[in-house]
Formats: structure tokens, sequence, C-alpha cells
């Protein structure tokens, strides 16, 4: 790609004006006016060191009139600019591409009300998902979104990504618990859709526009959501089975006997786990090797009874050959070591170079054969060993299984062109002949932005092109990605 001409280089001038509306000299980093290279640093590389921008100025507001008044001067003067959270995203979507600012959401980090009665949280798009799960903790509450990377990611980050994570399938996606969102237009618009309402059927429903926009039609600055209750009881299991057609066994018989009181029903196969035990060097939940494992959490009101329920289900399965071996935590460490082996896939992989990523949704039937395909790719391409001299390291497969989604991961020790384009567009090929989409929960970002149409039509990649050009037809806002 090139660099748009259209859009204005960063002058000393420009800088001059946003010290002026933020006043603190912390919320600017300034590599144009002096030498910040470093600082600049952990803005410019995404978390996966796979994609790397070139910005010269960080912003960082810390209030939705100052995320106004910077819009607008970019708008007016064609600065592009890079909304930017956690920067915890897998698409490149979150850095910069060339000289974008990066406007950097982290001050904007204030819970501004919570009602115990009706469970809704009015919160600053810059707030922490683990921090505002504590604080709902603290109130008996559970934010309906949980991932592997909340210390870092930012609510206003997990809806411009609607992020999915480990419990989609008991609260639902964010498109259903978002009661509202209150935005910045490039202009400098602000869009308060702030309602606390469940229901409100006046009109077109725009704040959905906004989760899963990936920052490419305002910047998100406030986040109504509706919490759930927290559940008395959480219990975990983990276990191992012989096959991905047991596992669709087990996935049933879950529904069947825990329906509700299932709250996650994670898989990962063999190869994901013994990358976590090579990178931690923790010891294996169970005894001996699977070909696959599962994790079940249960959340209810009554432990006893859940747990009662947990273990039956266990020795049901067993008995019935659908599981081979099994544990169910006893207590809060036990379940937060069993979870680490879930969740410690992706730093795991990454540690031992880096990955080529596809979250990906495709009917269960053939979930998995994705992941052996994929690995009958690398082999016949002589690109997949153990020596140094072959870039791929390992093919695993690991995801969200009670919602059909697959994380591929073609782990690497160095990114290489020749493992990209036995890649792509293969697999997304494969995936279309499925049905599937190329993109279950990551979005589109910078990684995907040329694959769209092998999951939407022309006809929806038309009427997508003409909200962007609504909102923001300037195209200042995360140039470069998404359509
Ligand atoms: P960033 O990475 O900073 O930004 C992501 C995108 O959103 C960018 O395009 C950015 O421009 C835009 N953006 C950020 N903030 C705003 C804003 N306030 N307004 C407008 N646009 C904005 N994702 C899942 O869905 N499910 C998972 O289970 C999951 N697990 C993960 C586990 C790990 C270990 C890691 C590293 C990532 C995981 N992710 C997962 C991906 C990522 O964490 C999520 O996409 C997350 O929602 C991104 O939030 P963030 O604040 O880090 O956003």
């Amino acid at each position: 790609i090139k660099r748009d001409s259209r859009f204005a280089e960063i002058t000393p001038e420009h800088v001059e004006y946003f010290k002026g509306i933020l006043g603190k000299e912390s919320a600017l980093i300034d590599g144009v006016t002096k030498d910040a290279t470093d600082d600049m640093e952990p803005f410019n590389a995404d978390w996966m060191r796979k994609y790397r921008g070139h910005t010269k100025l960080v912003l960082k507001p810390g209030s939705t009139e100052e995320v106004s008044k910077i819009l607008k001067y970019c708008n007016d003067n064609m600065l592009a600019v890079v909304p930017q959270g956690g920067n915890t995203g897998l698409v490149g979507g979150s850095v910069p591409v060339f000289d974008e600012i990066v406007i950097q959401m982290g001050r904007m980090n204030a819970i501004r009300s919570f009602d115990e009665v009706s469970g809704t949280l009015v919160a600053d798009a810059g707030c922490i998902l683990e921090t505002t799960d504590r604080y709902l903790a603290d109130r008996g509450h559970i934010f309906p979104l949980d991932l592997g990377a909340k210390g870092s990611c930012h609510i206003g980050g997990n809806l411009a990504t609607n992020a999915g994570g480990l419990r989609l399938l008991r609260y639902g996606s964010l498109h259903g618990t978002v009661l509202g969102v209150e935005a910045v237009l490039p202009d400098g618009t602000i869009v308060d859709e702030l309602s606390k309402l469940r229901k409100n059927n006046t009109g077109y429903d725009l704040k959905q526009l906004f989760i899963g926009a990936e920052g490419t039609i305002g910047i998100i600055t406030g986040v109504a959501i509706q919490c759930p209750q927290r559940s008395k009881a959480v219990n975990v299991a983990f276990f191992g089975l012989e096959s991905f057609e047991k596992v669709q066994k087990a996935f049933i018989e879950a529904k069947g006997q825990l329906g509700e009181i299932l709250s996650a029903f994670e898989l990962m196969d063999r190869n994901s786990q013994r990358m976590v035990k090579e990178y931690t060097n923790n010891k294996s939940p169970l005894e001996d090797e699977h070909p696959f494992y599962c994790l079940i959490e249960t959340s209810g009101s009554n432990s006893e009874h859940d747990t009662e329920k947990l273990e039956k289900f266990l020795e049901d399965v067993m008995e019935k050959e659908i599981v081979l071996d099994g544990v169910v935590a006893q207590d809060e460490t036990q379940i937060k070591a069993l979870w680490s082996w879930r969740e410690g896939v992706p730093e795991a992989i990454g540690g031992f170079g880096g990955a080529y990523k596809y979250d990906v949704s495709i009917p269960l039937a053939e979930m998995y054969t994705l992941v052996e395909d994929t690995r009958v790719r690398m082999e016949e391409a002589g690109l997949i060993g153990d020596s140094d001299s072959h870039p791929v390291k390992d093919v695993v497969g690991y995801g969200h299984m009670g919602d059909s989604n697959l994380h591929l991961n073609v782990s690497v020790r160095r990114y290489d062109k020749a493992v990209e384009k036995a890649l792509e567009p293969w697999v997304y090929e494969w995936i279309e002949k499925r049905s599937g989409s190329i993109s279950a929960e990551h979005g589109l970002g910078l990684a995907k932005k040329k694959y769209i149409g092998y999951s939407r039509s022309e006809t929806m990649i038309g009427l997508m092109k003409q909200v962007k050009n609504l909102y923001d037809p300037n195209g200042i806002m995360n140039p470069y990605k998404y359509i």
C-alpha cells in the first residue's frame, strides 16, 4: 500500500494546537518537534509484533470534548488518525500504517454510573476490561464479556472489534448487551446515544454501527451496557478426548445436562497444550496426553447443586466413553489454573516466535478439519518441521467450541512470505466453501481487509462503503484498513 497523498503531514504548528487542547504534558507524545522515537514504540507496534506503524504523534484525550476538538481539527486539516485502546487487537487494526496520529483512549477511564437494580453500567471507553469487571464484582455483577487480553484491552476497544470472548455462549454478543454508545464523528459531532433502556424501538439502531466498526466511522467515548448478576457458584471441569467427534458428543451432552448453568465450552487440541506446557513448564491437569481437550465452565446460584451436576456429567460422559479422563476444580486457585491452559495458548504461541492467526466461524461438524488440512498443506509445501530451517513450528487449533469459533494458529519461528503465500487465500477459500466467516471475532483490520469478499457479497460491501462515506467523507478514520 502507498501512503495516501491527500493526507497532510504533521507539522510543529499542528503539535502546538493539540498541546493547547490537551493542556497536560503527559497527554501528548510528540516526535515531530522533539525526538521521542523510543516513547512512540509501544503505540506503533501491535501485540503480535507483526505490524509496525510510523506515527510521530500520540494524543491521549481526557474527555469527550477533547476527542471532539481533536477530530474536528484533524478532519479540517486532513490529518489521518488511528483510535487505539489497549492495543491487543489481532488484525493490525490498532496501529498506524504510515504516520497517522494515534488517539489513545487510556486517560478516559472513569466509571460514570452503575445501577444495581437494573445492572446497567455506564463507563468511559478507555476503562480496562479487568478493572471494570472487578468494579462490578464488588457490586455483585459481572461484565458480560471476558477474554484473555482483559488486563490490557479497553471496553471501547471491545466494542470497536465486537469482541466475542469466553462467555458469549452464556451472555450473547455485544450487539445484544450494549444499551448505548457515546461516540465522536470525524467532524467533531458528539453522538450522544448513551441510552440505558433495554427496549427502544424508535428508528434505526445506529449505535450498532459503532460495534465492530474498528474505529472507521468515529471514536467511541462512552458505553452503556447491561451487566448480569455475578454467579455465586462458578465451577470448571477440564477433560481429554480421543477425537473431534467425541468433542461434539460431549458438547451435546453438556448442553443437555448443564444447559442452564453452562457458561463456557472451550476447545484445545493436543498441540496447543504441548505449547503451553513447553512455554510455562507447568504440570498438565491430566496425567496422559489426549488428542483433544475441553474446558467447561458452569455459573449458577447454588454451589453444591452445580458441583453435583458437573461431577455427575463427567461421570456420565466417562461411562459412555465420550471422555477419556477429566478433573473438576476444587477451589478458586484450581479454577484459575485450569483456565490458564486455555487462556495461555496465544501467549505461549507468541513466545516461540509468532503466528499466522485465523479466527474463523465454521459449521461445527467440519470445524477441526481446517486444522488438519492446514497441516497437510504446510507439509506438502515443506514449510513445517522440527529444525530451525523450517519457518513453521506447528499448526494449532483451539477456540470457542460453543460458538463454532475456531482459532487456527500457524505457529512460526519467524514470519515468512512463503508461509503466508501457502495460507492465503487458500484458508479463506476453504472457509467460503463451507459458508463460514473469515473473521469470527477479531475483525478485518489490515490483515483481512482484502478478503472481506469471501464472507460478504458485493451488495453488502457496497452498502458498507456508503456508510463509511457518510460518516467519514474525508476518510481520515483508521485509513488503509477495513473496506
Ligand atoms: P485495540 O487493539 O487498541 O484496537 C482494536 C481496534 O479497535 C482498532 O481498529 C482500533 O482502531 C479500534 N478502537 C479501539 N478503541 C476504540 C475506540 N474507543 N473507538 C473506536 N475505535 C476503537 N478477541 C475476541 O473477540 N475474543 C477473544 O477471546 C480474544 N482473546 C484474545 C486473547 C489475547 C491474549 C489477545 C492478545 C487478544 C484477544 N482478542 C480477543 C483480541 C482483542 O483483545 C480484542 O479484539 C479486544 O476487544 C481489543 O481491544 P483493545 O482495547 O485492545 O483494542
